[in-house]
């Protein structure tokens, strides 16, 4: 699922960077948060103090990596990037938090992955602005309280449940960014367009967004690939067709399932009648490993109303015998 998998590799980064919109102004979509930072934003700056810790969740690619940058350039401060898995001690985390200086913003990225002896350090830097450097080990160890300057915290997760209360309670606002619209992602993906000098069709960009499950990530992925398949098969403009036939060759259907999701929905229907049935043999059936499953098509299936997750195993509904086309089976007589 390369093209529909919500995580960024390292080359599409470099892409990414250059699509991001740079101001509050420029967000597309997410009216609410946007007001809601845009307050929090404008409040800190006539206090000019530091503003209040800011925590963003939702799923990959809405934009919570671009909000942070965001909060940064709209608070005029510098951004010091990490994330969760890359803080693996304690010390890690002591290292970035005591070379920050007043006002600046630091972005933890997968926030909810840090270790727990991290995670402890970090509550006692947000709310004190002071971190305890130990030095030593076993009964001889000693703390070193350390102040730090204020400072922001904006963190990042893909589940704000996944985060321990008193992690999520030192965030002063926490925004819920939220899958997008068709439209909104039309407007992302004839800016993004405009961005890399790519002629669209109004009909083409709309094929495009209504493929791209909601994630301008993913809206933005399609429309490179698009773009390839115009400018190599045709004149390169993105039209509807052209749009079509670039995303079919790439197997990503109508309503944005790749290879892999229509894999899982076809096995569950027609080998295994609809289900219930367990996660790993499911996985099996597809030749994919267990997490893949789970991680990379389950999640889009359930949103999309095609697949449920039951105790007793997954379970196809009607929606997904509607989609490859079969009929609903009688329920069983039992
Ligand atoms: P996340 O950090 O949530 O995984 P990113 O902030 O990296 O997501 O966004 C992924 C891509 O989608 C970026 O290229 C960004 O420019 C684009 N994008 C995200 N949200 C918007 C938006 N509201 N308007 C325009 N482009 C967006």
């Amino acid at each position: 699922s390369a093209l529909t998998g919500g995580e960024a590799d390292a080359d599409e980064r470099a892409v990414e960077a250059a699509l991001r919109p740079r101001s509050l102004d420029e967000v597309i979509g997410q009216e609410r948060v946007r007001e809601q930072l845009s307050l929090v934003l404008q409040a800190a700056r006539s206090r000019g103090r530091a503003a209040d810790h800011v925590l963003l969740s939702g799923p990959p690619g809405l934009g919570k990596t671009t909000l942070a940058m965001i909060i940064a350039a709209e608070l005029s401060a510098p951004l010091r990037l990490t994330s969760g898995p890359a803080i693996t001690h304690a010390g890690d985390l002591a290292a970035i938090l005591s070379g920050l200086n007043e006002g600046d913003v630091l972005f933890v990225d997968e926030i909810h992955r840090m270790s727990r002896p991290a995670e402890e350090m970090l509550y006692l830097a947000m709310e004190d602005f002071r971190v305890d450097v130990v030095i030593g080990k076993g009964p001889g160890a000693t703390a070193i309280p350390l102040e730090i300057p204020p400072f922001t915290l904006v963190g990042a997760t893909t589940r704000a449940g996944l985060l321990p209360g008193p992690l999520r309670d030192r965030f002063g606002f926490t925004g819920h960014l939220e899958f997008y619209g068709a439209d909104e992602l039309d407007e992302i993906v004839r800016r993004s367009a405009g961005l890399l000098e790519v002629e669209t069709l109004p009909d083409g960009t709309a094929e495009i967004a209504s493929r791209s499950r909601g994630t301008p990530r993913i809206a933005n992925r399609l429309l490179r690939r698009v773009r390839d398949y115009a400018q190599v098969r045709a004149d390169g403009v993105v039209t509807r067709d052209i749009a079509r036939r670039a995303l079919d060759l790439f197997e990503v259907d109508e309503s944005g399932l790749d290879r892999l999701d229509r894999a899982v929905l076809d096995a569950l229907c027609s080998r295994f009648g609809g289900g219930p049935v367990g996660l790993s043999t499911l996985a099996v059936a597809v030749g994919e490993e267990r997490e893949t499953v789970e991680e990379v098509a389950e999640p889009f299936l359930v949103r999309n109303g095609m697949l449920a997750r039951t105790p007793r195993g997954r379970v196809a509904t009607a929606a997904a015998w509607a989609h490859l086309g079969l009929d609903v089976p009688a329920p069983a007589q039992s």
